[in-house]
């Protein structure tokens, strides 16, 4: 890869012929139409938070250095941002009157609302860049190596980048687009960001069974994404109906899984939405994630609700009063052990030997407090398990 230094394009330069599209939230061209601001293998336009984007004009203003600039030449005359991409985009909003600054006064500036000198000092700017020729594999690879200034690239960004083509663009308009009009809906039961790729990562998480990179690569060329649009839209449709409620809980949990896991079973929605509503009700479940794939389940597993346990208050009260009475009886402290026939049935257990025991289990309404407490050795409590 041939690199060469660049130190006399100004933001005046960039920002002929720059164009936003605010629909798809990216920067799309400037430097006279000579240049792609976001090739496809780039990620969404980030910086668009009031805070980073005013970040970069404050640092023109005062002369701060906005760091090193890289562009691949892709033709005679023709380059794509492969680093600054967050940063070119910035000023040219800036300059296209997309967003103000405050001034010392505190009061917001947009560009053309500035004194001429400081108009001036944005335009004249020169920007440091280097531009690289190479294969596009060398560029990928590099790029994917660099991440020189700013936000690293995240998983799913360096995944887009890696595997760029049809079919990350198809996905990117689908699941990383914030103007979708379904990102309500799929925000309910999937978290993250959507500009970060947190819904593709989901969706294609989901189709892949977790094979994320496999899949992309396979996918490549497609000119489609039927399959991952339409696993996606089963996998939600099915959430949706058999979960009629929508509660907070439900964001980031593994949809995917459960829907491989569950969806040829039959629920009643309406019965599903009543055990729901007992079990967040239920002072005793401490980890309300785990109700859905307890549900699912079929009700079986309380272990993935995490059930309150007996404080060591109650186990030593309750381990006292067994072990007194069965001392004066000559028989094990451990109810099972003194009904069996082996050496253990007059065996008093140490404390640490034994463990709390639901004698009404929690699933059949036995609560957790001193009166439905007993200690069993813990062999017996292992194989009592989860009735
Ligand atoms: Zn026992």
């Amino acid at each position: 890869m041939i690199t060469t230094l660049v130190t006399d394009i100004t933001v005046e330069d960039i920002c002929k012929g720059f164009v936003y599209n605010e629909y798809e939230g990216k920067g799309l061209f400037g430097l006279s139409g000579k240049l792609v601001i976001q090739p496809e293998y780039q990620r969404n336009y980030i910086y668009a938070d009031g805070k980073r984007d005013v970040a970069v004009i404050d640092s023109i203003l005062k002369g701060y250095p906005l760091g090193l600039i890289y562009f691949t030449k892709v033709a005679e005359d023709k380059y794509e941002v492969l680093d600054g991409q967050q940063r070119i985009t910035s000023f040219g909003r800036y300059v296209t009157g997309k967003f103000a600054i405050n001034d010392q006064n505190g009061i917001p500036r947009y560009f053309s609302g500035l004194a001429k000198d400081m108009q001036d000092k944005i335009m004249q700017t020169t920007l440091t860049i280097y531009i690289c020729e190479g294969t596009e594999s060398e560029i990928k690879e590099w790029f994917k190596t660099i991440n020189i200034a700013g936000i690293p690239l995240n998983e799913q960004e360096l995944s887009n980048a890696i595997h760029s083509g049809p079919f990350v663009t198809k996905a990117k308009e689908e699941f990383s687009n914030s103007q979708n009009a379904n990102i309500q809906k799929w925000s309910a039961y999937i978290s993250g960001s959507v500009v970060r790729q947190d819904y593709l990562r989901t969706a294609l998480s989901w189709v892949s069974k977790s094979e994320i990179d496999d899949y992309m690569s396979r996918h490549r060329y497609d000119d489609n994404i039927n399959e991952l649009k339409a696993y996606f839209t089963s996998v939600i449709d099915w959430v949706s109906s058999v979960f009629t409620d929508v509660e907070s809980e439900m964001r980031g949990l593994p949809w995917g899984e459960f829907y491989e896991q569950y969806h040829t079973n039959a629920y009643d929605p309406d019965e599903v939405s009543a055990k729901l509503k007992e079990l967040y009700s239920d002072d005793f479940v401490h980890d309300r994630k785990g109700v859905y794939e307890y549900i699912l389940g079929g009700c079986i597993d309380s272990k993935l609700l995490n059930i309150r346990i007996f404080d060591e208050r109650t186990k030593k009260t309750v381990y006292t009063r067994q072990t007194d009475e069965a001392k004066s009886k000559n028989i094990s402290n451990c109810p099972l052990c003194a009904m069996g026939t082996d050496n253990n049935k007059n065996r008093i257990w140490k404390i640490t030997e034994m463990d709390a025991d639901h004698v009404t289990a929690w699933s059949r309404g036995g609560a957790t407090d001193i009166d439905n407490c007993q200690m069993l050795c813990k062999t017996h409590n292992r194989a009592k398990g989860n009735r």
